[in-house]
């Protein structure tokens, strides 16, 4: 069976292209763009990459985009002190605070300090009950792009088995939580779940975000499987692989998403897409 690659760079650029009408029509409405503003502490430069490409997407599409970098001492207090800034500026929409941050800062006080209206990478308690509530509210943004890929190859999850490889915060808990709200039957498999080899097996869709090199091989699939793979390994010799085994995968899938390429230019597209989101529900409510 010749399986269905998603291009993830052109589906992006789909999502990216609806961002760019609705923060012309915000910018017509109100006066200013929606602004975004990521807080990038220390001089990690995996991290230093990531927050130049989310600043650089944001002004593409028509947003206000800014860094606000602060040095790797940076104490919990000048943090906290600086999201409670951000959380009070009336001209800006989302906030995203880099992560990992530096071993001596609290992540979680750290996300639990942005305003849940603003928070944009979906990570605050508050929009994380809205999702297990199944209401409507910021949601992150990897799981919201493996969502629209679903969504776009024409893959209905409803009645279908789903496993959901890997339980983080940011990515296995709420995809798996996004796929049972479309009626899929979802598995959630860890790094303690027995025999992962079968449950796999099972699924209609699989969904792996691990961050284990090629741990999901083509001959535990069934056929015909749709597969995302949200992994990024990057090896010795320094090519990128996912946590599936592609070469092997693409034999049995009926849709794959290739790494890179496929799902990881979908996560900067729903960044953005979340921070427009941010604005309008923002504008609303002030009236
Ligand atoms: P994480 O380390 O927080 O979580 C990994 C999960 O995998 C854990 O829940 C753990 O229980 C599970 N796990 C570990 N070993 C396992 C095993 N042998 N079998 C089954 N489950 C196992 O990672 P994360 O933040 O969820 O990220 C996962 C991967 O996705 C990483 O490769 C990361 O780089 C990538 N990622 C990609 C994007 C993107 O935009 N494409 C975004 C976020 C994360």
């Amino acid at each position: 069976m010749a399986a269905t690659i998603i291009d993830g760079k052109a589906l992006a650029q789909k999502v990216r292209e609806e961002v760019r009408v609705r923060a012309k029509a915000f910018e017509e409405a109100f006066g200013r763009k929606p602004g975004l503003h990521v807080i990038l502490v220390g001089d990690d430069p995996a991290s230093q990459v990531y927050v130049r490409n989310k600043e650089r997407a944001a002004e593409k599409d028509g947003l206000a985009g800014l860094v606000h970098r602060l040095p790797a001492d940076t104490s919990q207090e000048t943090l906290l002190a600086k999201v409670r800034e951000l959380n009070e500026d009336d001209a800006i929409d989302g906030i995203l605070v880099q992560l990992p941050l530096p071993k001596h800062l609290d992540e979680l006080a750290v996300v639990d300090a942005i305003a849940p209206e603003k928070d944009v990478d979906g990570l605050h308690p508050v929009n994380a009950g809205l999702l297990v509530a199944g209401r409507d509210g910021l949601r992150p943004c990897t799981p919201s792009g493996c969502m629209r890929i679903l969504e776009e190859a024409g893959v209905d999850p409803s009645g279908k088995r789903a496993i959901v490889v890997g339980r983080s915060i940011l990515v296995g808990k709420p995809i798996a939580l996004m796929l049972l709200e479309k009626n899929a039957t979802v598995t959630i498999a860890h790094s303690r779940t027995a025999d992962l080899e079968a449950r796999v097996r099972e699924a209609d869709i699989v969904v792996a975000a691990v961050g284990k090199p090629e741990l999901v091989r083509g001959s535990w699939l069934k056929p015909g499987a749709v597969v995302i793979d949200v992994g990024i390994n990057r090896l010795a010799d320094g090519s990128l692989v996912g946590d599936v085994h592609y070469g092997e995968a693409v034999e049995v899938a009926s849709v794959i998403t290739p790494v890179p390429g496929g799902v990881g230019p979908m996560t900067i597209a729903h960044l953005l897409e979340n921070t427009v989101k941010a604005a309008e529900l923002r504008a609303r409510k002030a009236g």
